[in-house]
């Protein structure tokens, strides 16, 4: 592995290290692969998928959030596409389980 990365890590950035994901800073392995952005970068497929859910940019350089695989691409638009489908149901999106404890 190279180390020159190691230079910018000093500072405190993060993200420097190619191998783990930026949003959960957990590595990839055979039980999480790594997905790639069309902006070349890395995240776990659920991980990606749960941000989609709140932002539709790349948490990286906030471009326009699409996958390079078109199999977990199309799975992004689906989650998407429902998220849009209980928006407009419900007007707000409330966290899955997410509980009103409503005392009258
Ligand atoms: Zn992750
Ligand atoms: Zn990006």
């Amino acid at each position: 592995m190279a180390s020159s990365a190691a230079a910018f890590v000093e500072g405190g950035v993060q993200d420097a290290c190619e191998d783990a994901c930026s949003i959960c800073l957990e590595s990839f392995g055979d039980a999480d692969p790594a997905v790639i952005t069309c902006c070349k970068h890395e995240y776990h497929l659920q991980c990606i998928i749960e941000w989609s859910q709140r932002s539709k940019e790349c948490p990286m350089c906030w471009q326009a959030l699409s996958l390079k695989d078109p199999n977990s691409q199309e799975l992004l638009a689906a989650v998407e596409h429902e998220r849009a489908i209980r928006q407009s149901r419900i007007g707000v999106f409330p966290p899955e389980g997410y509980e009103l404890h409503r005392v009258s």
